[in-house]
């Protein structure tokens, strides 16, 4: 699990009051898990600045403080409670006036919270964020009422709070996939305690008050939130909803704000972006989308996380293909290789269909950097069945790999199969897996030595000054490994977020060495 802690806010985000007499009120974030919630965390921040607060790096300082909870597995919730009680004790300690928990531990565990915490003062789900002005004791400025975010109407028509879109079109707000699986009761949360019948609908757009917590040269947006896949061992629908797509428009307006603003590298995401716009009827909308994005003037690298992969058309292929700024890279999560195991998970295919998949890929899109990940220890995986996983992932030389070992989300439908892993054998499996990727890795990085890349400078190395990081185009935001910089080649200095061409000169196991040439 990624996270982006109170220290990855740029200092830019602290707005020191102008005078002791109009203090306004300084609220602080923790923001766990994916990406995905790292933008809802920066929508609440903006809403929260747009309306007098101040966002603040230092939690002892801080009047309010939010966390916002990732619960997609046992070791992400631990994180999540473990960083709720590290708030609270800012309660006590510092001047925090009010703990309030957001995210999706909330959305799975509203009642719980409240009663085994009583330091959290209020809870704020996925669907209503705009709910953390009244939780941090915020009221909204008058020409942004609680109506701010955009949110999908039963009519179809998409509607803004303060900037009404009265011309906007009607839409179909869900996929006949996603309608299908609510019927089957895919989404249900009855069984949680506390739990709001009604599913998340939110969707934010480029009119939304978003205070950024990445680097001044990167940006997320997210395109879509929601999945409709009935996958065994997920309750992000759950949590989530139902599959939403945000408007083609509003995404390249975003777009244009973001690189006015400096930013170079845009990473769009969603559960899964390979459905963007199916539920407005389009077929291949990413493909589309992302031919829209590269043209926007100023965009150097476009990527989008995380791709189905029955949905790789060849037209997306295509597209990735044809546009230099587009990023050669793919992530496209597995889960598993063994035809035995996927039907269980309800994912369907197998080893030989990823195969020609990432076949099709590799000769559609030559020298493109893949990412995936796998779940070992899914209840009823045999050692035949971990043996299909190795020898597909000794075939298949992924450039990126994860692996998770499976973790038994109460709610899921996995829940209640038989046949459970013992723990310690996913211990072992998984570490079979990343031993054997590592080694993959290794030669794959050795043969890029004496190669020149376009080179993303990040900072400093935290581990010595002697060092830098940066970043290809193979490499994803915060995810993949590192290119260190020893050597700063014609320059006195390296800015960060500049782009520069860099030459590797060593090759590790997930990382390279690599020096400056221009
Ligand atoms: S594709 Fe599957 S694993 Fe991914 S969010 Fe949707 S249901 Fe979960």
């Amino acid at each position: 699990m990624k996270e982006a802690t109170l220290d990855s806010a740029p200092n830019n985000l602290v707005h020191e009051p102008e005078s002791p007499a109009a203090q306004p009120l300084r609220v602080g974030f923790v923001s766990l898990g994916c990406p995905k919630n790292l933008v809802d965390s920066e929508v609440m921040m903006g809403l929260l600045d747009h309306s007098g607060a101040r966002i603040t790096n230092d939690p002892a300082t801080a009047d309010v403080l939010v966390v916002n909870t990732c619960s997609f597995i046992d070791s992400a919730k631990q994180e999540s409670v473990d960083t709720i009680l590290e708030m609270a004790r800012y309660k006590t300690d510092g001047k925090a006036q009010k703990l309030i928990v957001a995210g999706c531990l909330v959305e799975r565990y509203r009642d719980e919270i409240r009663k085994n915490i009583p330091e959290v003062d209020a809870v704020v789900g996925t669907g209503e964020l705009e709910g953390i002005l009244a939780a941090a004791g915020v009221a909204p400025t008058p020409q942004s009422p609680f109506t701010i975010l955009t949110s999908i109407k039963a009519t179809g028509v998409v509607a803004t709070g303060i900037h009404p879109t009265a011309a906007a079109p009607a839409i179909v707000t869900s996929r006949s996939e996603g309608d299908l699986r609510e019927s089957q009761g895919r989404f249900s949360r009855h069984e949680w305690d506390g739990a709001q019948p009604a599913l998340p609908q939110y969707l934010y757009d480029e009119n939304t008050p978003r205070l950024r917590a990445t680097a001044s040269s990167s940006a997320y947006i997210k395109i879509a939130e929601g999945c409709d896949h009935p996958c065994s061992f997920c309750v992000i629908p759950n949590l989530r909803g139902k599959f939403r797509s945000r408007r083609f428009e509003s995404v390249v307006a975003e777009a244009h704000q973001l690189v006015q603003q400096g930013v170079r590298e845009i990473t769009l995401i969603g559960q899964d972006t390979t459905c963007y716009g199916e539920d407005f009827g389009l077929k291949d909308g990413l493909a589309d989308l992302l031919d829209g994005l590269a043209k926007v003037e100023g965009v150097r690298w476009l990527r989008f996380l995380y791709a189905y992969p029955n949905k790789i058309t060849g037209r997306l292929l295509d597209t990735i293909a044809r546009h230099d700024n587009i990023c050669k890279y793919l992530d496209v999560p597995l889960q598993h290789a063994s035809g035995n195991v996927l039907k269980r998970m309800k994912r369907g295919a197998n080893a030989e269909i990823f195969l020609k998949t990432i076949d099709k890929v590799r000769a559609a899109v030559p020298g493109i950097a893949l990412r995936t990940s796998f779940i070992v220890g899914f209840p009823g995986e045999t050692e035949q069945d971990f043996a299909a996983l190795t020898d597909f992932v000794r075939e298949a030389k992924f450039d990126w790999m994860g692996a998770f070992g499976y973790s038994d989300e109460d709610g899921s439908k996995s829940f209640a199969l038989g046949d459970k892993v013992p723990p310690k054998v996913i211990e072992q499996r998984k570490r079979t897996l990343m031993r054997l990727q590592k080694g993959i890795s290794k030669k794959a990085k050795q043969k890029w030595v004496g190669r020149e890349f376009d080179l993303l400078v990040e900072q400093e190395s935290e581990e010595t000054p002697l060092l830098w990081e940066g970043r290809t185009q193979f490499h994803a935001p915060e995810i993949d490994g590192k290119v260190y910089i020893n050597d700063f080649g014609p320059f006195e200095e390296l800015k960060p977020g500049g782009f520069y061409r860099c030459e590797v000169t060593e090759g590790h196991e997930y990382d390279v060495v690599a020096r400056v040439v221009r």
